[in-house]
């Protein structure tokens, strides 16, 4: 347990930015599991991944106690280019619901990249640049952490190479081209550049790929050149500790007005803005000075929480990550094509996935037809054009609103808007066209993923 028992509010600047971000690992009594070598099974030291990952993000996350880590300057002057982002009273969405219950969004979709990527990415780019490293790696599926990375990169003057899933680089020209604005070189994955994307596309050819594949790429292609490293956008815990900027306002921001939340809504990928949403409030509850209801929402084409097992697991599909002990599908598990690209994960974070097994949290998983007439009446009242994953959340809220309209009780909901969907518009023309299905996993498909977890 930490003994930086300072409360939050003096980590506030002139300008309502939290001075540090919030590790919630120092309050939770049951740590999350360690990363562990795949080949060993013993947890991956710092010197371990010092050949992939930079040393200083090592450090943040291979650290349960620390409490609160100062944000650099420089990323503090990069943030307030677009922070604090607006934390938004529905006034209109709770109108047309006729719901007693007071509605509030965090809204992380007001800079160029479209979503709260950027929190961690301008991060994850200041400590590569701090090390004196020449570039950095990294696969993008449908293209925001890719964005944010690339605009990161550019303000620092780093080099970014991104690989992007062969699929999105055709279907998504317009990120791409976002991407090669900020001067990041895109290379649609499976490439010939690296040795594991030539043997991918020798025994498949003509493969569109998938994001393990452009994982195991980005990995080499880090290893293999000088003064480059590997960087993730979701799911390792130092990336939850940079999302903490966003609770930290929410919460921040709360206060000055007195209102305290009853639930707080997010949806779930790999889990980082909903980890960075609720971590200080759940550092509260930890700590016993409050309770909430937190509620992760996925989809029901890949519903890690809610029909995945708790055991270690591979964070890639070409099997060159550490093992991390989370909510898995497995990673062989292969969604079905769901248009909330950055939901298509088959784990989720490890502190999340621990706070989940602690009782600590709800999920539950909602269907992708559902999620866009949310995302609709939501566009329709509250003219915000909400990234699909972001709806997940919207969709509970709205549910939850509903629920308390029946019981009369005015509750105060909180839900993240992580994004915009203006590069999503191919997903809102399935809808309106009535093309859109709604694809959920067999029992026995998940269980054969789930049978093919390593031993460990
Ligand atoms: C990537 C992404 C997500 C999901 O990722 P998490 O790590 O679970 O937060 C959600 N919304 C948007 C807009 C995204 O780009």
């Amino acid at each position: 347990m930490s003994d930086q028992k300072i409360p939050y509010k003096i980590y506030l600047d002139e300008t309502e930015m939290p001075l540090s971000w919030y590790n919630v690992r120092a309050d939770m009594k049951n740590k999350p599991a360690p990363l562990l070598n795949p080949g060993t099974h013993r947890p991956m030291t710092a010197g371990e991944l010092a050949p992939v990952f930079c040393d200083e993000l090592i450090a943040q996350e291979l650290d349960d106690d620390t409490a609160y880590f100062p944000i650099p300057e420089e990323i503090r002057n990069f943030y307030r280019m677009y922070r604090p982002s607006p934390l938004v009273r529905a006034y209109c969405l709770e109108e047309k619901l006729q719901t007693p219950a007071k509605i509030y969004y965090k809204f992380e979709g007001s800079n160029t990249s479209g979503s709260h990527k950027l929190n961690s990415a301008i991060a994850q780019a200041y400590y590569a640049k701090k090390q004196g490293l020449k570039g950095v790696t990294t696969e993008t599926g449908a293209g925001q952490w890719g964005t944010a990375l690339s605009m990161a990169c550019a303000y620092l003057g780093l080099d970014c190479k991104v690989f992007m899933v062969k699929v999105s680089y055709e279907q998504k020209p317009f990120r791409r081209e976002v991407m090669r604005t900020y001067g990041a070189s895109v290379t649609p994955s499976p490439s010939t550049e690296t040795e594991v994307g030539r043997r991918i596309l020798q025994e498949h050819p003509g493969t569109t790929g998938s994001l393990g594949c452009a994982i195991s790429e980005a990995v080499e292609a880090a290893e293999s050149r000088e003064g480059y490293r590997y960087v993730l956008g979701s799911v390792l815990n130092q990336v939850l500790l940079h999302q903490s900027i966003i609770g930290l306002e929410t919460k921040a921001a709360l206060d000055k007005y007195g209102v305290k939340p009853d639930i707080i809504i997010g949806c779930a990928g790999g889990g980082s803005n909903l980890g960075g949403l609720i971590s200080p409030f759940m550092g509260e509850q930890l700590r016993g000075e409050a309770s909430y209801r937190f509620i992760a929402v996925e989809p029901a084409s890949c519903p890690s929480f809610t029909r995945g097992k708790f055991a270690y697991d591979f964070c890639d599909t070409g099997r060159v990550c550490p093992l991390a002990k989370m909510y898995t599908l497995g990673s062989n598990f292969i969604p079905a094509a769901n248009h909330a690209g950055g939901l298509r994960y088959h784990g989720m974070s490890p502190v999340l996935s621990q706070l989940y097994h602690d009782g600590l949290m709800e999920a539950v998983s909602v269907r992708q037809t559902e999620v866009f007439e949310a995302a609709e009446q939501f566009a329709r009242v509250e003219g915000i054009l909400p990234a699909p994953e972001s709806a997940h959340a919207i969709k509970v809220a709205i549910d939850e609103a509903l629920r308390c309209k029946e019981s009369g009780e005015e509750k105060t909901i909180v839900f993240g808007l992580t994004g915009t969907g203006y590069f999503d518009m191919t997903a809102y023309e399935k809808f309106h066209d009535g093309k859109m299905t709604d694809y959920i996993p067999t029992d026995e498909e998940i269980r054969k993923t789930v049978d093919q977890l390593p031993r460990v």
